[in-house]
């Protein structure tokens, strides 16, 4: 294990209060989730810089509230429609596109980051914070999927930390906080099953995006909430656990638990299982991340066991969501293949969504990706995203 990832280094202070932070996905259901934290304590935190992108409406209401000196969005036209929303006299800078997210990730004047893009379109904005040697609190999986490696050895060699917002990770660092790497057994990641737990081929055959984005426990972008249908989310998050805490894949398991209430454990070699255990809602690990090592109040309605009576669990169904496997076999596979695991997952999701084909399409479209790539060496970024486009364009000609 890791120790840079896997509990907050002893050489390392934490950071002094009030925090200055840069939100990339400011708009996104995390970032906004992050803003309420940030707003129920605002003697702890400076907003320097928030980023959305074509959400520009929800970005200019934030910026007024926070009045950070940095924004950024997607593009030039965006630049300019975010001028004419934002109050007078109030005149940030305003970046745009990739280099522009790159750039408030490494801002000097904000030492704490929290990456919450969705997708592949985080992994060069995290990089660039853990190269900056930044505190990255980070919601953005996909980045590990696609670059795990090169951003550990960006965190190592710059002095940059993650903390993982991701529910599960947030759960096993708490867990595996003050103990010893050496007596671990294995990480159990708790998964809620998603909307169609239990229910039949047959079925999975004509769901719509909207009943696939009907979360039963909750409230996230689409693009999660899909992955959440299909149990991406739980082979993107198995991949994320093997990565930030440095654990080979054969001992992170998978545990379906409807009622997201676990939100992971971590099993100890004396047969001990470590849970945490809270109210499903993002705010409490987002709030874990940003105030680090402090604890502080959100917003939240606390746990209360009795209210919810039972707590179950069971495995999940492999030959339904076939996706987790998928997960497996890419990271045992090579480097490589995770990549074209993701490009092809977020294609088929954004498919998917546009209703341009079915729910089991999903599945079907990333292990045909799979199934075409030879594994490559993939040591620096710039491979990284000619193997996430290649990807891409090769999923949608395969049609
Ligand atoms: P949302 O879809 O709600 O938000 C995504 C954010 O990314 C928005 O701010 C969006 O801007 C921005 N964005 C979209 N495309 C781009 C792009 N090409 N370049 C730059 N910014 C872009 O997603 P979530 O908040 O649900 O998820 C964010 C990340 O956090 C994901 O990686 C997800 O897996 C992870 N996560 C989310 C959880 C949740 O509960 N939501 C839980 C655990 C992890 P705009 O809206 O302005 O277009
Ligand atoms: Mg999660």
């Amino acid at each position: 294990m890791k120790t840079y990832i896997s509990s907050w280094p002893s050489d390392c202070p934490a950071l002094p209060f009030p925090r200055a932070i840069s939100i990339l996905g400011s708009t996104g259901s995390i970032g906004v989730s992050a803003l309420n934290v940030i707003e129920k304590h605002p003697d702890l935190f400076v907003v320097t810089a928030l980023a959305g992108a074509r959400n520009l409406r929800l970005l200019a209401e934030q910026a007024a509230r926070h009045r950070p000196p940095y924004l950024a969005v997607l593009d030039e036209d965006g630049v300019k429609a975010l001028r004419g929303l934002l109050p007078a006299g109030y005149f940030p800078r305003i970046l745009c596109g990739p280099e522009g997210y790159v750039a408030l990730a490494a801002l000097p004047e904000a030492p704490l980051v929290l990456s919450a893009i969705v997708g592949a379109a985080g992994f060069l904005p995290t990089l660039a914070a853990a190269q900056a040697g930044k505190v990255i609190a980070l919601a953005n999986k996909e980045a590990l999927v696609l670059g795990g490696p090169i951003i550990r050895r960006a965190c190592r060699e710059n002095g940059a930390i993650i903390l993982p917002v991701d529910s599960e990770h947030n759960a096993l660092f708490q867990a595996l906080a003050g103990h010893d790497a050496e007596d671990l057994r294995r990480l159990i990641l708790t998964a809620s099953g998603g909307p169609f737990r239990g229910k039949t081929l047959e079925f999975l055959r004509t769901v719509s995006p909207r009943q696939a984005l009907a979360h039963p426990n909750w409230s996230m972008g689409a693009k999660i909430s899909i992955d959440s249908a299909t149990l991406m989310n739980k082979g993107l998050e198995i991949i994320e656990a093997c990565r930030l805490y440095g654990i080979g894949m054969d001992r992170v398991d998978v545990v379906v638990h409807p009622q997201s209430i676990v939100h992971s454990l971590v099993e100890y070699t004396d047969g001990s299982q470590l849970a945490h255990l809270g109210t499903p809602d993002m705010r409490i690990p987002i709030a874990y991340c940003l105030c680090h090592p402090r604890r502080v109040e959100v917003d939240v309605p606390m746990l209360d066991l009795a209210a919810v009576g039972t707590l179950t669990f069971e495995e999940p169904d492999l030959s339904l969501f076939p996706c987790l496997n998928l997960a497996r076999e890419a990271y045992n596979a090579s480097d490589s293949h995770p990549i074209v695991l993701n490009a092809a997952n977020e294609v088929a999701v954004d498919l998917f969504l546009k209703e341009k084909i079915a729910f089991l399409d999903i599945p079907r479209l990333i292990e045909a990706a799979l199934a075409r790539h030879k594994a490559m060496e993939v040591s620096d970024p710039a491979t990284v995203l000619a193997l996430d486009a290649q990807a891409r364009a090769e999923t949608l000609a395969a049609l």
